[in-house]
């Protein structure tokens, strides 16, 4: 089968992987409809994280079971899932209590390479969700955002405690930072400041229910909240960059009580312990549970309530994922989607 495999920062390759196998009794294959590059391909592609080797790339993936191990039960071949990017048995305790990125017996998808024709899904049990008939083909790119950058903005919000009457500052204007708008929207925010000084980006916030645009950044950006909240700040942050400058910017930009979300993977961000303290702000985040998310999300794609598909402004094949990742990384588009 053809897949992407990173050879050095900025050198992605599509080459003849071997085909995937069933490996353990739980484990089930899948035939890719679509993928896509994450944001945090970049950081790899950009050489803040080390490539170690020639490494089969993605973990977002929605497909046809194709064969499942003898263990599995909850999905059979033909049916339509999604999976995230962290497989989970879905029956720990960790798992029960929601949070399935942290499952017992958790294993990274991204190691086997969702980019590419077939996949190896682990735990296919826990992992999967099937939707209730096979989705017509404008729906698979909002299905497909489900899988990661839905799911994490979503889970920013939920983290957030976003919910009827407050006010939310999103910031970072990427995929996921306009999916945690539409998650706002959808929980009931009564307002949504995107910060985002992208013009295209900007319109994607307003459609998915941003009510205020703040362009500024860092200090500028955090008084601009204060403005739009009587000096308070935020009830409800969201935090989706990853860097020391967007957390500070989402702590100082919260009320004290208020939450910030935090879905942003961190790289060198380091707290000051004595501002934390005195800020009386409560930060949860991390990997996204996405699985805990995906029945009630695939409900709302599968009905047209949300349209979240809308983050993918590049289609490419899946021989030219090169030139997607370098469009990314240029932000020449939010989100490039990989037809195998
Ligand atoms: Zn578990």
């Amino acid at each position: 089968m053809r897949g992407v495999v990173m050879h050095a920062p900025g050198d992605v390759r599509v080459e003849t992987r071997e085909n995937p196998r069933i490996m353990l009794p739980t484990d089930a294959i899948i035939r890719l409809s679509a993928t896509c590059v994450c944001g945090s391909d970049l950081w790899p592609y950009r050489g803040v994280e080390a490539v170690k080797g020639p490494s089969p790339m993605g973990h977002e993936y929605v497909g046809i079971v194709q064969e499942v191990g003898s263990e599995v039960k909850n999905v059979k071949p033909g049916q339509f899932v999604i999976g995230s990017f962290f497989a989970s048995d879905n029956t720990c305790p960790i798992c029960r209590a929601g949070y399935q990125s942290s499952c017992i017996h958790r294993e990274p998808v991204g190691g086997l390479g969702a980019q590419a024709e077939y996949l190896r899904v682990p735990l296919a049990d826990g992992t999967l969700v099937a939707t209730p008939d096979i989705p017509s083909d404008d729906l698979i790119p909002s299905f497909l955002a489900a899988s990661d950058v839905l799911g994490t903005g979503w889970f920013g919000a939920v983290a957030a405690e976003v919910g009827p009457g407050k006010t939310v500052a999103v910031v970072g204007d990427g995929a996921v930072g306009l999916l945690a708008v539409l998650a706002a929207k959808q929980l009931g925010a009564e307002r949504i400041i995107s910060m985002s000084r992208h013009e295209p980006r900007q319109k994607l916030a307003a459609h998915y229910g941003a009510t205020h645009i703040v362009t500024e950044r860092g200090d500028d950006g955090v008084a601009r909240i204060k403005d739009l909240t009587d000096g308070l700040g935020a009830h409800s942050v969201i935090e989706a960059v990853g860097t020391q400058e967007s957390m500070m910017q989402a702590i100082r930009a919260t009320r004290a009580g208020g939450h910030v979300g935090y879905v942003g993977v961190a790289h060198d961000v380091e707290l000051p312990g004595e501002e934390l303290f005195f800020s009386h702000v409560h930060l949860h985040g991390g990997p996204a549970p996405v699985r805990r998310f995906l029945p009630e999300l695939i409900d709302l794609i599968g009905t047209r309530q949300i349209d979240p598909g809308k983050v993918f402004d590049l289609t490419l094949p899946l021989d030219q994922a090169a030139e997607g990742y370098r469009a990314m990384d240029e932000r020449r588009a939010i989100k490039t989607l990989l037809n195998p």
